[in-house]
């Protein structure tokens, strides 16, 4: 779906691999190779019907596989009216593509439902989403060793416990099934710092940008991200956790906030947590006394700022309004949201795009931790957080008595002590781990967009790392 554009475009699907295709041109990979990579693999279809409200009402249901170079296959299960395959099907080459150029060993994958679940009770979600589960898992399209689903637009914590206790209810003696879904609440084997890893993943992913001043140059910004202006479409999951982390944590100024029912805007600085308060009471922004308000939304996606970031859903800069886009930096939180064609037209204006392949590649990353505690059924620090305690205080000890004997009088302060004496815990551990991973991997595209005279942008440097990685998996399989 291309929202807003009057111009016919290619659909998702054919955008994502226009995009691995201008990257496979400039790789030499092995005849037929190439659309190995390219194709998805199967995609399973389902209608099932349940019984709501006196009737059978019959759903439709999808999980594309796109590559199982590495199992399991990985990939959010996504519940919106839009869903359909060739979306399925562009989400989970983009998750194969995602794995590979972050390195968590999975295949990719990506599910859906066709449903508004602003329309349904708590409880009929609750058993739609029992039968999908059914559904698939009796096809091993959810299972801890073969496919392993995650959180998407309109599912979080709340439908990976159900799909979690369905699949367990399934597979009684499995003592690996919390590790069927990722994304589950902590007390269904979930981790800590799961619900924020993919706005977390962004603040990281722009955090490591600001690093390099001739990336910065690229853009034309220059200097720290304290008091760059932002526009954040969504104030979803991904929205709202990185629009927060970036205004209280790096001192960036969210100027817009462009939701369904129109956006707000503030000069000064929106709060964040102000109007994602709103939305949850009102189920939207309008009226929302934080800022001002614009009832044609999308149009802020044309405004001044120094960092857009659409965290919604996919097509919304297309060639309709991809010429009015003045951000000279856009970071895709979102999937998918830049069409093929809005791509070449920012790109030869000089826009900088960190492409959503790396930028939102935090959920998966924090996943991966996640389905390898549920593996290796221990909380992660569990083991080491005294011992690391006892090894600091040592230290400190030690230093507080060579300055008692020496009378040198120096005094540690209490703030310093407590932080320094503290053992990392699981959510410390979580964020290490994210944050080295984001670094690591802007660092392999910036490597080859900095190197090859013939790689001009991120994507396709983010691309070309990943294809490699998928063709050195396939060659180490004899294809
Ligand atoms: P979500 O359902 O929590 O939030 C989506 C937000 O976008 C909602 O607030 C919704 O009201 C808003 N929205 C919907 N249509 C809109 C429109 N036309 N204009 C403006 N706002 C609109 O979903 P999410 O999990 O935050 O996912 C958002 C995007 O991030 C998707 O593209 C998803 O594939 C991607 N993503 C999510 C995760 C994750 O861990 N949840 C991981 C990687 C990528």
């Amino acid at each position: 779906m291309n929202v807003g554009s009057a111009v016919k475009e290619p659909g998702f699907r054919d955008s994502v691999d226009l995009m691995f295709n201008r990257a496979a041109a400039l790789l030499e990979l092995s005849p037929g190779l190439e659309e190995k990579i390219r194709v998805c693999n199967a995609t399973y279809i389902v209608r099932f019907g349940v019984r709501l409200r006196g009737k059978i009402q019959t759903f439709t249901g999808y999980r594309a596989v796109h590559s199982e170079h590495m199992e399991p296959v990985k990939g959010g299960i996504r519940y919106a009216p839009e869903v359909d395959q060739d979306e399925v099907e562009a989400l989970a080459a983009l998750m194969t593509y995602k794995c590979a150029l972050v390195e968590t060993p999975f295949g990719g994958s990506k599910g859906g439902l066709c449903i508004d679940p602003r329309e349904y009770e708590e409880h009929e979600l609750e058993l739609i989403t029992r039968r999908f589960t059914y559904e698939l898992a009796k096809r091993d399209l959810i299972n801890p060793s073969q496919n392993v689903p995650a959180p998407d637009m309109g599912t979080g914590e709340r439908e990976m416990a159900w799909m979690a206790d369905q699949y367990a209810r399934m597979n009684t003696t499995d003592i690996n099934a919390r590790a069927c879904v990722t994304g589950k609440p902590l007390n269904a084997g979930g981790i800590h710092g799961r619900v924020e890893a993919t706005g977390r993943g962004v603040q990281y992913a722009l955090q490591e940008f600001f690093r390099y001043p001739e990336d910065l140059a690229k853009a034309g910004l220059k200097g720290k991200l304290d008091g760059k202006r932002v526009i954040v479409q969504g104030l979803g999951n991904v929205g709202y956790h990185a629009a927060k982390f970036l205004s209280e944590e790096d001192g960036c100024r969210i100027i817009g906030i462009i939701e369904r029912d129109g956006a707000l805007s503030s000069a000064q600085g929106l709060d964040v947590d102000a109007v994602r308060e709103w939305i949850v009471r009102h189920g939207g922004i309008k009226g929302c006394p934080a800022g001002d308000f614009v009832e044609d939304g999308a149009s802020l996606l044309e405004a001044e700022c120094d960092i857009l970031i659409p965290a919604a859903l996919e097509g919304v800069i297309n060639l309709g309004n991809a010429e009015r886009i003045r951000a000279p930096l856009i970071i895709e939180a979102a999937n998918g949201p830049i069409t093929f064609g809005a791509d070449d037209v920012l790109r030869n204006r000089g826009t900088v795009i960190i492409p959503d392949l790396y930028a939102n590649a935090g959920g998966v990353t924090v996943s991966y931790f996640e389905w390898v505690k549920n593996l290796s059924h221990i909380r992660f620090g569990r083991m080491q957080r005294r011992a690391e305690e006892a090894h600091h205080l040592l230290l400190i000890d030690e230093l507080e008595r060579l300055s008692a004997d020496k009378g040198l009088g120096w005094e540690l302060s209490p703030d310093f002590k407590r932080r320094y004496l503290r053992g990392a815990g699981e959510l410390e551990l979580v964020r290490s781990g994210l944050d080295d991973t984001m670094r690591t991997a802007y660092q392999s595209m910036r490597e080859v967009w900095h190197e090859r005279d013939d790689v001009h942008d991120l994507r396709t440097a983010a691309f070309i790392v990943a294809v490699r990685r998928v063709a050195s998996s396939y060659r180490a399989k004899g294809l």
